[in-house]
């Protein structure tokens, strides 16, 4: 099986690099963020405080998350519900970078991560996939970007869906989802020692992809 992981911090690109390898690579791209996301949007939708460890591991015992793909697509299902299209929201991103650092939570999102893996050719996006999830991946990137590109590229793209964002308050969330994400105490946001380091601040999301098929491709043959 082939296992891509790119790692790195919100707002780096990781997701739009990861969809366009596997679509060039004709292999499935799963979102960990997304499951993150979901997991989050239902705990709240259950009245579950999400920075509460112990209701949220009780959460956890007693809902089913599952991920499917529908024409390639992926779709996270908790409770047997669909939850695709509310996990966007920017009140679910903080809802999902403070559920993520629940030890329970991710050792049963890895366990989720590494099923499909085991089963799939996979490209994954996330931020402990090479370091912690799939350690023995074959192919392992860590996508960065200059913490004001970031904030830019995030706001231009929230701004699309709401014209009251302030850039201002995009920068600042990215910078404490940083904080969160490189600080937890349990498989926190690193670079593996073997990932390759790309820093996207002044590529196209294009070119990145490109240089990720072509370092999997050259090493393949
Ligand atoms: O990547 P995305 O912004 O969708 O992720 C939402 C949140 O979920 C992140 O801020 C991060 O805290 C958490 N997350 C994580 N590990 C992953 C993917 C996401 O902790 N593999």
């Amino acid at each position: 099986m082939i296992a891509i992981t790119i790692d790195g911090p919100s707002g780096a690109g990781k997701s739009t690099v990861a969809r366009a390898v596997a679509k060039k690579l004709d292999i499935i791209y799963l979102d960990t963020g997304a499951i993150y996301r979901a997991l989050a949007y239902s705990a709240i939708g259950d009245g579950v405080d999400v920075t509460d460890e112990a209701a949220v591991g009780g959460f956890l015992s007693r809902v089913a998350v599952d991920v499917r793909y529908d024409g390639g697509e992926q779709r996270v299902f908790c409770g047997g519900r669909d939850t695709t299209p509310f996990i966007r929201e920017h009140k679910i991103s903080k809802a999902a970078s403070d559920i993520s650092k629940h030890v329970s939570v991710r050792i049963k999102m890895s366990e989720i991560q590494r099923e499909i893996a085991k089963n799939n050719d996979v490209v994954l996006d996330g931020r402990d996939a090479g370091t912690f999830v799939l350690p023995n991946a074959g192919y392992k990137f860590y996508l960065t970007a200059d913490v004001g590109e970031r904030a830019r590229r995030r706001f231009a793209e929230l701004k699309q869906k709401n014209a009251d964002i302030q850039y201002e308050r995009v920068l600042e969330d990215i910078k404490q989802r940083d904080y969160n994400d490189s600080n937890r105490p349990f498989a926190p946001l690193k670079k593996a020692d073997d990932a390759v380091l790309i820093d996207s601040t002044s590529l196209t999301a294009e070119q990145v992809a490109e240089s990720v098929v072509k370092a999997v491709t050259a090493e393949k043959q």
